[in-house]
């Protein structure tokens, strides 16, 4: 029995491309970050304009054009693309190699403009072979979006022909309430966002739906229209009728999952930053100042529980404040990290003495190491009732360990202090409040280098 194979075919997703440039010789390199045919996502309806749909397709020079259209499991179409490949003989810079450029272009619906994406490709037509090809519907064409999660099917037609092509699963990423640690675990994160919004309008009557997520309501916004996430309706459904049913059960739902998540917003939702460079220099500066005044531990505990960016060095999904363990200890501080590591947080105070003049560990960090070794056993004897003490299941932690805070940085011999942090008492590292000051200085720099503006 012959199967005769569709000579396009779709790959999957990916949210970026990197063309690596080529030297003269090779061909550039075309790296498909994160190509997947599932897609998790906090909300929906979910905009697909600016995601890479990745084709194959074999022999792309004499490609007929193919209209590729995404229909959902009873087979209503949802959005199409229309995919037509053209192709430009020019040479590259070494005229003796035989490849080419190809240009292929593709409009997704009717009013999209043409979008060209130049693409390499080894020419060899005595050879003809697959080839990739990357289509981003981009922003400015008509919403092509995903109202609900399930499984979507993609076909191709070309006149009265259809073919299967792929597929493309949609899932819904539940996102857990905002619980005082997470919040924390938000404020702590570089590019959380302190609120999101999410619009959605009719095209037609241009009524529209403002929704917003945040850490805290904002009653301004609220003034100007936009609604707190958590109340929407179950439907919107505009007043001319073209806009119906779209469900806002997904929105209502996990809208506050993207603040601390925002790498996974796309078009039709924005964010307000949670830091910016200016804010953190000023905690940078307040904490510096604060640490020369020989500051009582409880005054250190307290600027880091109102500046838990401080606390980013450990990757937090969760952040707890002064969490008693069992019946005899308390910890300063407790992270999940976002690898489901937990870690429990010992802070002393930055007067501390670390070292001796001899160079060895003084009785007051010993006594810091102690504290958190003693925490750490309780957590390997007793590890179901100290997770339990943080309310966390045992699948959200895969080890349990330590850190201390203690001491600056000045007044020792550099190797000597080099040696302690990089002691590693089992599963516990040493931090002085330097090491805090040092990270935040380094996060400031990357915020700035990030949200410079691009020059042309
Ligand atoms: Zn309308």
């Amino acid at each position: 029995m012959s199967k005769s194979v569709p000579d396009i075919s779709f790959l999957g997703v990916c949210e970026d491309i990197r063309y690596i440039p080529a030297s003269p010789s090779t061909l550039p390199e075309m790296s498909l970050i994160g190509l997947k045919s599932v897609v998790a996502s906090h909300i929906f309806p979910l905009s697909m304009n600016d995601s890479f749909f990745i084709f194959g397709a074999f022999a792309a020079d004499e490609q007929e054009s193919t209209k590729i259209v995404v229909t959902d499991e009873n087979g209503q179409d949802v959005f199409w693309i229309d995919l037509s490949m053209g192709v430009t003989r020019s040479s590259v810079q070494d005229a003796t190699s035989d490849e080419k450029t190809q240009d292929t272009s593709a409009q997704a619906n009717s009013v999209a403009p043409q979008v060209p994406a130049a693409i390499w490709a080894p020419a060899n037509t005595r050879n003809k072979s697959w080839t990739i090809i990357p289509f981003r519907p981009g922003t400015s064409i008509v919403p092509l979006l995903i109202y609900r999660p399930g499984t979507y099917y993609i076909v191709g037609r070309r006149g009265e022909d259809e073919f299967p092509m792929g597929f493309l699963v949609f899932v819904e990423v539940k996102t857990p309430p905002l619980t005082p640690d997470r919040v924390a675990a938000i404020r702590a994160k570089p590019h959380a966002a302190k609120r999101v919004h999410v619009q959605l309008s009719c095209r037609n009557c241009d009524e529209s739906i403002h929704a917003y997520a945040g850490i805290e309501k904002d009653d301004a916004l609220e003034l100007e229209g936009w609604q707190w996430y958590e109340s929407l309706p179950d439907e919107f459904t505009c007043s001319c009728g073209e806009t119906s049913n779209i469900d806002l059960t997904y929105i209502r739902s996990n809208l506050h999952g993207l603040l601390g998540d925002t790498l996974r917003t796309g078009p039709r939702v924005s964010l307000t930053h949670m830091h910016d460079p200016d804010s953190l220099e000023r905690i940078f500066n307040d904490f510096s100042g604060l640490l020369e005044e020989q500051p009582a531990e409880e005054e250190l505990q307290q600027f880091i529980e109102d500046n838990p960016v401080l606390l980013h060095t450990f990757s937090p999904d969760r952040v707890f404040y002064k969490k008693p363990i069992l019946a005899k200890h308390q910890t300063d501080f407790a992270v999940v990290s976002s690898s489901k590591e937990l870690v429990l947080i010992e802070i002393e105070k930055s007067s501390i003495r670390l070292l001796r003049k001899d160079g060895g560990v003084t009785a007051a960090s010993t006594h810091a190491f102690d504290q958190v070794r003693d925490w750490l056993h309780e957590a390997d004897e007793h590890r179901p009732a100290v997770l339990e003490a943080f309310d966390l299941s045992p699948d959200e932690v895969t080890q349990v360990r330590g850190a201390v805070i203690c001491g600056r940085d000045q007044g020792y011999d550099a190797e000597a202090l080099r040696k302690l942090k990089a002691t590693r008492y089992e599963r516990i590292v040493f931090l002085t409040y330097d090491d805090l000051l040092r990270s935040l200085g380094i996060l400031i720099r990357s915020l700035v280098e990030m949200r410079a503006p691009q020059p042309f």
